[in-house]
Formats: C-alpha cells, sequence, structure tokens
C-alpha cells in the first residue's frame, strides 16, 4: 500500500456542496472582488480566533508585510525571528526595508528560542515574529513579556497554526497582529492563495484594510501608496465552508498523531514533543531521525511520501547572505535541518495508513 503525504479528496467532497452554491452565487452578483462573503468569511474567522478584526488577503506573505508595513517598520529598523521556519517569514520584513536579525530555536518544540532571541535585540529592534511551527505555538506569554518590557511588537507567524490554542487563547489573538496563509496544504487551506491577519488593534486594522486596497479611503481617493492584495470571493466561500469543519479536522490529526507516538515507540526517532499549557494540531508530523536522507530514500522505495521542512535553515540561504551569518551561528537550527523529516499527516490518514508509514519507517531505518 502506498501512502501520500496529504489527501484531501474527503476534506474536499465535505464542502462540495456548500461550495458549489456559494460559487454559483457570487457568479449571479459577480462579485469577484469583495463580494459580501469576503465579509462574513472575516467575521466568522474573527470570531473563531477570539479578536476584533480579520483583514482577508492574498496570501500569509502578504498579510505579515503588511502587519509589519502597518506598525510603519521601515529601513533602519531590525525584526527578530528565527531562522529555522519557511524563507516567507524572513522575505516580508526585507520587503518593508528593515533588517532581518535571527535567532535560534528551542530543540524540544522547534519555536524560537527566547534566550537566543534576547541576545540580538538592539534599540532598533521594532518587532518578533514568533513562528508557531508545525501546529504548535511559540512560548507566548515569554514573548509577551519581553514586548512589554522592551516596547517590542509581537507579530504571529500563524501560518501553520490554524485554530491551536496557548493557554486556551487561538493562535493569531496573543500577539499585536496574527498572520495566516490559507495556501491549500496549511490547516485551513483555500483552492488558492489567500490569507489573513487578525489583531484587536484599531490602528492595526484601520491601516491593513487600507494598505491591502491600493492605500485607499474610498473608491478615488488614496492616503497612502497601499498594494494590491485582497482575498478572492471565491476563496472566501471555500474557506468559510471548511471553518465550520477545522476543529473536528484538528482533533482527527491529533488522533493520527497519537496513533504515530504509539507505533514509533520503540523506533530510534525523535517524535513531536506536546509542550504543556498548549494544545498541537500537528499541521506537520514531523520527526527527527539519522541517516535522514537515506531514511528518506527507503520510505520513498516502499511507496510512502515524506518532506524536509526545511533542509537548509534561513540564515545559510543565498538570498540572505547579505544578513551577515555563517554555518555555526545558530547551531540548533543547523542540527534540526539535517535530521528533520515530514510524514505523511492529514485529517482523513487511516490508522492502516499510519502503521504502514510506521513499517516502511522502521525497515527503512
Ligand atoms: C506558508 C507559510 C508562509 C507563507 O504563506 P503563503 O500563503 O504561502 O504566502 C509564511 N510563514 C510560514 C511559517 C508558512 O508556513
Amino acid at each position: 500500500m502506498s501512502v501520500p503525504f496529504i489527501d484531501f479528496t474527503k476534506q474536499n467532497e465535505a464542502i462540495k456542496n456548500e461550495v458549489d452554491a456559494g460559487w454559483k452565487a457570487v457568479i449571479e452578483k459577480s462579485a469577484f472582488i469583495m463580494g459580501p462573503q469576503v465579509k462574513a468569511f472575516e467575521e466568522e474567522f474573527a470570531r473563531y480566533c477570539g479578536v476584533k478584526y480579520a483583514i482577508g488577503v492574498n496570501s500569509g506573505t502578504d498579510a505579515l508585510y503588511l502587519a509589519l508595513s502597518a506598525l510603519d517598520i521601515k529601513p533602519g529598523d531590525e525584526v527578530i525571528l528565527p531562522t529555522y521556519t519557511f524563507i516567507a517569514t524572513a522575505l516580508c520584513v526585507s520587503y518593508t526595508g528593515a533588517k532581518v536579525v535571527f535567532a535560534d530555536i528551542e530543540e524540544k518544540t522547534y519555536n524560537i528560542c527566547p534566550e537566543s532571541l534576547k541576545k540580538v535585540i538592539t534599540k532598533k529592534t521594532k518587532a518578533i515574529i514568533p513562528v508557531h511551527l508545525y501546529g504548535q505555538m511559540a512560548d507566548m506569554d515569554e514573548l509577551n513579556e519581553i514586548s512589554e518590557k522592551q516596547g517590542i511588537a509581537i507579530i504571529e507567524d500563524s501560518c501553520q497554526a490554524h485554530g491551536t490554542r496557548y493557554k486556551g487563547a487561538r493562535s493569531g489573538s496573543l500577539g499585536k497582529a496574527g498572520c495566516f496563509s490559507f495556501y491549500p496544504t496549511k490547516g485551513l487551506g483555500a483552492w488558492g492563495d489567500g490569507g489573513m491577519v487578525v489583531t484587536n488593534d484599531d490602528h492595526v486594522n484601520y491601516m491593513v484594510n487600507m494598505l491591502r486596497d491600493y492605500g485607499r479611503t474610498d473608491r478615488y481617493s488614496h492616503k497612502m501608496k497601499g498594494h494590491n492584495s485582497r482575498l478572492d470571493t471565491m476563496q472566501a466561500v471555500v474557506l468559510s465552508a471548511k471553518l465550520k469543519h477545522l476543529d473536528q479536522w484538528n482533533t482527527m490529526r491529533q488522533k493520527v498523531a497519537a496513533v504515530y507516538a504509539q507505533e514509533l515507540k520503540d523506533v530510534d526517532v525523535v517524535t513531536p514533543l506536546h509542550a504543556p499549557d498548549r494544545e498541537h494540531v500537528y499541521q506537520t508530523y514531523a520527526i527527527r531521525v539519522k541517516n535522514r536522507d537515506k531514511v528518506m530514500d527507503g520510505l520513498k522505495a516502499r511507496g510512502v511520501a515524506s518532506l524536509i521542512h526545511y533542509p537548509i535553515p534561513v540564515h545559510l540561504q543565498e538570498a540572505y547572505a547579505d544578513a551577515g551569518n555563517k554555518k555555526g551561528d545558530f547551531p540548533l537550527g543547523e542540527k534540526v535541518c539535517n535530521e528533520i523529516l515530514s510524514l505523511p499527516m492529514f485529517p482523513h490518514m487511516t490508522t492502516d495508513q499510519v502503521k504502514e508509514v510506521a513499517k516502511a519507517l522502521k525497515e527503512a531505518i
């Protein structure tokens, strides 16, 4: 039996009728840009996250970029982020002209390490972007303490953390702003690109609303040089239908993870740590294993798909050579890059499929 990395067939079936009807309504009104379905989904998502505002944008990358822009982050400023993340977390900072400053991660949760972060704070630090990697939030109490003491904004990169909670609060609701991606493979995924900024802050809400829509205050009045970065009405329909299932799908992911933990308990791999006081929704099920590349080949030979999130830390990417870092600067991030391996994970994955992956993994090792 071969096992795909992701199979969303069942998810798509669950929402198909609602999307058919919703899309028909959009087409009948030709309300493709900023139709009423966008506003409706924004309200639903804000309520879901437990925040005052949600502003739909065209990607997770733009959600981060517009949130930083709303805080007037610009050349001369510094923004700190973990080196172990998807490169978009850094790109959004570079778009503003501010300097990207890296910090290392915690070896157990793979999230930003508060101690490493404290070492790189300067007078120019304007924001910190914790990335809630794989579906589990960073240590928000520690980060918010740093934020309050030093007056540095926290922008949550929640692109892998839809619906997950820290001490009961949803991801995205504990910083100055939370930024989500609706890229198709994310926990809440569109049938195309999409993103969202959530916030309790009136000013951030005001700014992001303007920035995503050419900087306009009304049809032909433009207060600032904004962008074209709106959430598609067609995608809002898909996302609205999926949001109703999100908690259930996250619970299903947790059940898949529990079967993995059971099946892998005597295997020489590091399974994901579920930290205290928070939830893990396993947007990605990443293990660590010796001889990772060979093990990956072994899985492939047995029909089991796997991926590496992420093989190269951002500070060692060619694109960030100008940040002036070198190999050895962030030893934990670098170490994890060499050992990490993402196994198949999706809500409707069956116990038989998980067992098949575990069996192939044992053989490959
Ligand atoms: C996916 C992702 C992004 C970017 O989102 P897009 O919608 O693809 O632009 C940013 N940060 C992290 C951590 C991500 O996983």
